[in-house]
């Protein structure tokens, strides 16, 4: 076996032109130690599950993405953050939507998967649960950032009906701090935290979280914490974590159509991650991208956007992060 983990912080249209050198190396060092976090749990023999909840936990905790701390807004200005964790070995997986005051949404996700006979909690049930779970609970504003704000209050003005990805959003006000707004591309925006990893049990495991997309109405859920839509994993086939336009992958089911493809035709994870990147989703107008690995350790990080928040580390060598194509 040979332990690998994969990481995203979300797709969308960043471009080198928008970004500063220096926030480029934010980023840079951002997925960097949220690798070594991964690493350091496969490196010690420990579990897939581990290593993406750890992972998973450091992005939440990082402004810079849009899951935990930094969360995108919704219309009313407030904060609700899902997420799903998946363990390929026994296919148990937990999952919450709709969240206000969990600091961790993926440790509650966990939880769920761990210490109850259900599978999915949503809102105020999901917080109690968290709760009793001795799960660490902050004020709503412990999520909000002054950057992430801006590009609500951006979005409104410009396209006050539409809902936005978190990069596409930032990306324009970065460009154009001062500038008079620019009719905001809907399709053009994405942000969300996801890990997939194979240990050296030969085991899969794969955890997303996110805020969703700015702007969006009250009580929408994305895809991200519907398994087999944002989020899936099974030894028999892979590990799946999705970013992206939500309710395109949910209506294609693309984490486990990936699985599907390689369980029913043979497909490699590559072919079955790309016919879905680059045929269902789109076909659709699905935009975005995911990162999957395979019981074997081969890898793959599709997108069909300008960038994504990516990167992977191997037992053994240096972690590698990306940003753009
Ligand atoms: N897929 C996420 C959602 O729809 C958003 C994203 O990845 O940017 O909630």
């Amino acid at each position: 076996m040979h332990p690998v983990i994969v990481i995203h912080g979300g797709a969308g249209a960043m471009t080198r032109s928008a970004m500063s050198a220096e926030k480029e190396r934010e980023y840079h060092a951002a997925l960097r130690l949220v690798l070594q976090a991964g690493l350091a749990v496969l490196e010690a023999g420990g579990s897939a599950v581990d290593a993406v909840t750890a992972a998973v936990v450091e992005l939440e905790d990082c402004p810079l993405f849009n899951a935990g701390r930094g969360a995108v807004f919704t219309s009313d200005a407030t904060h609700e953050l899902d997420a799903a964790i998946m363990d390929g070995a026994s296919l148990r997986t937990g999952a919450i939507a709709n969240v206000h005051h969990i600091r961790n949404p993926i440790l509650a996700a966990r939880s769920v998967m761990q210490n109850s006979r259900h599978v999915f909690f949503v809102g105020e049930g999901a917080e109690r649960f968290a709760r009793t779970q001795g799960l660490e609970m902050v004020e709503e504003s412990y999520f909000s950032t002054p950057e992430r704000h801006a590009q609500l209050l951006r979005v409104q003005r410009d396209t006050p009906d539409a809902a936005v990805l978190d990069h596409d959003g930032q990306a324009i006000v970065e460009s154009q701090p001062a500038a008079p707004a620019h009719p905001l591309d809907i399709d053009k925006k994405f942000g969300t935290v996801g890990a997939v990893a194979l240990d050296a049990h030969g085991n899969l495991a794969a955890a997303t979280s996110t805020g969703g997309i700015t702007n969006k109405q009250v009580g929408r859920v994305g895809d991200a914490p519907i398994i087999g839509a944002g989020t899936y994993a099974s030894n028999e086939t892979c590990a799946v974590s999705a970013t992206g336009t939500g309710e395109m992958y949910i209506r294609k089911v693309a984490a486990y159509d990936i699985a599907a493809r390689m369980r029913y035709t043979g497909a490699t994870l590559e072919q079955a991650a790309h016919a879905v990147m680059f045929e269902e989703l789109p076909s659709i107008g699905g935009k975005g991208g995911l990162i999957a690995v395979d019981a074997q350790g081969n890898i793959t990080l599709p997108f069909n956007t300008e960038g994504m928040y990516r990167g992977y580390a191997r037992v053994g060598s240096d972690p590698v992060t990306e940003i753009y194509r």
